[in-house]
């Protein structure tokens, strides 16, 4: 949503209350819970070769799996994100785990990047309008795959892709789902929590639902997994950027 809106707190009713001026009203999200950096005892951010960049204005949800089928370490989520930022971090020098949030199969969700920075990939991305006119993956690659499970990976992205090379992509918010969502989807409580995040965000950075992108919409990846995909997009019966049973009920939490 680009229109201006004003927030207005309705102490009596225990509620926000989001106005804008088209007259559309939506009763605020609450946040869910957040779990800190310390929770999972993260490293702090390693910005001595300057490689955090400002994220800027925020356009998008992003929507990734870490694409490692068990939990590491110990087998708990905490010991997960400590690989995982060490990897981020120190091993391709990113200065920080690459994401924003991140939620684990338990549906704990956990603090990752400040979203102050731009996140990390290591694919290159169209840009938006490239995106919007000419997507990695058309209607005719999802038709040959009828029970959408096989589209993806092999890819390349076509020479006019002109968006940001592999590091920074900033102007959005990254949710990553702990797990390999190729051959199962995730647990229902990390479906849960993500349709609660996604929600409080778009609405806290006044995006709406069509703004939400799925990694392999806008790169050469699999990411976000072949099942969380189809959970979250309608292929093939639907529109391009169609809404899947996911994504739905994020829009009808933003609805509410
Ligand atoms: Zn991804």
């Amino acid at each position: 949503m680009n229109s201006v809106v004003a927030k207005v707190y309705c102490r009596a009713l225990g509620v926000g209350l989001f106005v804008s001026v088209q007259g559309i009203a939506a009763e605020s999200l609450d946040p869910p819970q957040i779990l800190p950096r310390s929770a999972w005892e993260a490293l702090p951010e390693d910005n001595r070769l300057q490689v955090l960049q400002p994220n800027g204005e925020i356009k998008h949800i992003s929507v990734h799996h870490t694409a490692v089928d068990k939990l590491r370490g110990d087998g708990s989520a905490e010991a997960e994100l400590r690989i995982i930022q060490r990897g981020h971090r120190d091993d391709n020098q990113w200065g920080d785990i690459a994401y924003h949030y991140l939620i684990a199969p338990d549906g704990r969700i956990f603090s990752g990047r400040s979203p102050q920075y731009a996140p990390n990939s290591g694919t290159r991305y169209q840009s938006e309008s490239q995106w919007r006119e000419a997507p990695i993956f058309t209607q005719e690659d999802v038709a040959r795959d009828s029970r959408n499970v096989g589209i993806g990976g092999t890819k390349t992205l076509p020479e006019s892709a002109t968006g940001p090379r592999p590091g920074h992509v900033a102007g959005h918010i990254t949710i990553c789902l702990l797990g390999n969502f190729m051959e199962k989807e995730p647990t229902d409580a990390a479906k849960q929590s993500f349709i609660q995040l996604a929600a409080y965000l778009l609405q806290k950075y006044q995006l709406t639902i069509s703004d939400v992108w799925l990694h392999r919409e806008v790169a050469a990846t699999l990411c976000p997994g072949n099942q969380f995909y189809a959970w979250l997009r309608d292929y093939p019966q639907g529109e391009r950027y169609s809404l899947g049973p996911g994504l739905r009920s994020v829009q009808a939490l933003l609805k509410r």
